[in-house]
C-alpha cells in the first residue's frame, strides 16, 4: 500500500476514534450507551404513525441534546424535547430498528423532564 494512502487511512482512523469517543462521553453523562451504536440506517424512521423520526431522538440522546432540531411529518423543525410529546409510545420504531435499541427509553426521559438524565 503507497504511503499516502496509509497516511489517509491513519488520519481517518485517528478521527474517528476522537468523534466516537466524544460521543462516548457526552453518552455516559446519560444512561444511553447504547445509542452509539445506533448506525443511522433510518428504518425507524417511516414506520412512526406520527411523523416523528426516531432516530433523531437516539441522535439527541448520544449527543445529551434535548434542544436538537427533528422534522415533525417532514414538514416543520421542532426541538426533539417537543417532539417527544407527539409519541404515543406504539412501539413500531423499536420494532423496525436491525440492532432492536430501546429508543423509546430516550424518549420517556425527554417526556418526564425535557432531559436525559
Ligand atoms: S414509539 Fe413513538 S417515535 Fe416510535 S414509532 Fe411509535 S409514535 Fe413514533
Ligand atoms: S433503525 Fe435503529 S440503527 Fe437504524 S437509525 Fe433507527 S435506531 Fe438507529
Amino acid at each position: 500500500m503507497p504511503v499516502d494512502e496509509v497516511r489517509r487511512n491513519v488520519m481517518a482512523s485517528l478521527a474517528l476514534a476522537v468523534l466516537l469517543g466524544s460521543n462516548a462521553v457526552k453518552a455516559l453523562r446519560t444512561r444511553h450507551l447504547w445509542t452509539l451504536t445506533c448506525y443511522e440506517c433510518q428504518a425507524c424512521q417511516p414506520v412512526c404513525p406520527r411523523g416523528l423520526d426516531p432516530a433523531r431522538f437516539v441522535v439527541a440522546a448520544r449527543t445529551n441534546n434535548p434542544d436538537l432540531p427533528s422534522q415533525v411529518d417532514g414538514t416543520h423543525d421542532v426541538p426533539v424535547r417537543e417532539a417527544a410529546r407527539l409519541c404515543v409510545r406504539c412501539g413500531l420504531c423499536e420494532q423496525a430498528c436491525p440492532l432492536r435499541l430501546p429508543i423509546m427509553s430516550a424518549i420517556d426521559d425527554l417526556k418526564n423532564d425535557g432531559r436525559f438524565v
